[in-house]
């Protein structure tokens, strides 16, 4: 947070603004997208307005050029809007899809996709996940054949963030005939192009006001000149993305989880039980000074990824590691911090079982705490 030693004083300046931000234009609104399963488009709008989508863009695509850590900052500070649905939803353009287009766009795409969502003028969601391949991405059957100048897409993707009011979805499909890691490319597919279409909305436990779809391909003819990266490659460009986004997954976490530990520490020091306050009891007293460590070990994993992301390094090991820790720790906080609330903690009309619900997603979306566990094992050597 701001008192670390990794942040500046241009850091802390960033941060104060984003924070008055979220505190008067996002977090008042809350409940009330959380209750409409969405959020206003407008929000990608006005973030792209106050240059909060391109913090670590290059100024030339309509960013602000500064450095990665001004996106840690962006995704601490997202959290304090209560709902994990917009801060998510924001975080697949400034995450997921913005960082694709910039590392392997060509100039076209760049100008077509990136300048505009980096205004906030047009959305993206990345469409990896298929009902038939999830952790196992190379098995993905999606197909895109190439005929001239255009590629014909047919197949299906499920859960895509961002997937139902999405401008352009970025599409990972492979060519008939080939297999595994082999064979597969990007391609954006603008909304209204035909055989494009959202086959639904899903229901979700958490992150309520963010958007979910299943995404339909049907002899969805796309140009050639909307080929993200290099033909074949897919599979590596997807594998780079990943990356980010776990760490993204750790940072929003550890904000999370602090949040919750803050509300939690705030309602035992007041609810009262046996003629104290139930922060008074040890074995309360302990468990939350536990969860204050796991919080601060998962922040300092954490902040040390992001400052090796920052001088341009991304070791799988470590993001894992992050990723892996950070978010099982923001769930067992969110879990504790339920128990402490008691009967209250299960109530809707109490913040908690929102981070309760919010938080577990973190856990599966960007790679399960399994396949964290695979990529961290192969790294020392199993
Ligand atoms: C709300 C939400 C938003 C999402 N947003 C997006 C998005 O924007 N774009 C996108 O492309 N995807 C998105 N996803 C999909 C997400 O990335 C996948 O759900 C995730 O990768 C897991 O895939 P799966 O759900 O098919 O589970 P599966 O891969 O079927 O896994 C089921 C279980 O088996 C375990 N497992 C699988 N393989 C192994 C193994 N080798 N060893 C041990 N255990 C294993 C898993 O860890 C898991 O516990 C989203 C998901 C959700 C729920």
């Amino acid at each position: 947070m701001e008192g670390y030693p990794i942040f500046n004083e241009e850091h802390r300046a960033i941060r104060k603004t984003i924070r008055e931000f979220v505190a008067k234009e996002l977090t008042p609104h809350a409940d009330e997208w959380e209750e409409a399963e969405e959020f206003p488009s407008w929000v990608f709008k006005r973030m792209g307005e106050l240059g909060f989508l391109g913090l670590h863009f290059p100024e030339e695509y309509g960013g602000e050029g500064g450095d990665y850590l001004c996106k840690v900052i962006l995704a601490e500070e997202m959290s304090n809007c209560l709902s994990g649905g917009v801060a998510m939803g924001v975080g697949v353009q400034t995450d997921m899809v913005c960082p694709l287009l910039l590392k392997v766009g060509s100039e076209s795409v760049k100008e077509r996709f990136l300048k505009p969502a980096l205004r906030g003028d047009q959305i993206g969601c990345l469409g990896i996940t298929e009902p038939d391949a999830g952790s196992d991405v190379a098995s993905l059957r999606t197909t895109a054949e190439r005929e001239g100048d255009h590629f014909m897409i047919n197949g299906q993707k499920t859960f895509i963030t961002n997937g139902v009011r999405a401008d352009f979805a970025v599409v990972v499909a492979r060519a008939r005939g080939s297999e595994g890691a082999k064979g597969i490319s990007l391609l954006i597919v603008e909304k209204g192009t035909p055989g494009f279409s959202v086959a639904r909305k899903l229901d979700k436990v958490g992150m309520r006001s963010s958007d979910t779809a299943e995404l339909a391909f049907q002899d969805c003819r796309v140009p050639a000149e909307n080929l993200l990266g290099e033909e074949g490659q897919g599979f590596y460009h997807i594998m780079w993305e990943l990356q980010p986004e776990r760490l993204f997954g750790a940072v929003s976490s550890v904000a999370g989880a602090q949040l919750t530990l803050e509300a939690t520490l705030k309602y035992v020091r007041e609810r009262v039980q046996f003629g104290r306050p139930i922060g008074k009891f040890q074995a309360i007293r302990h468990r939350l000074a536990e969860l204050a460590t796991q919080i601060e070990a998962a922040r300092q994993l954490t902040y040390y990824v992001a400052g090796l992301i920052n001088t341009g390094h991304f070791p799988a090991k470590e993001i894992s590691m992050a990723k892996l820790y950070a978010t099982r720790v923001a769930y067992h906080v969110a879990d504790e911090a339920l128990q402490f609330h008691g009967g209250y903690g299960y109530m809707m009309e109490y913040p908690i079982q929102r981070f309760w619900r919010d938080s577990r997603l973190s856990r599966i979306g960007g790679g399960t705490d399994e396949i964290m566990l695979e990529i961290i094992s192969k790294q020392i050597g199993l």
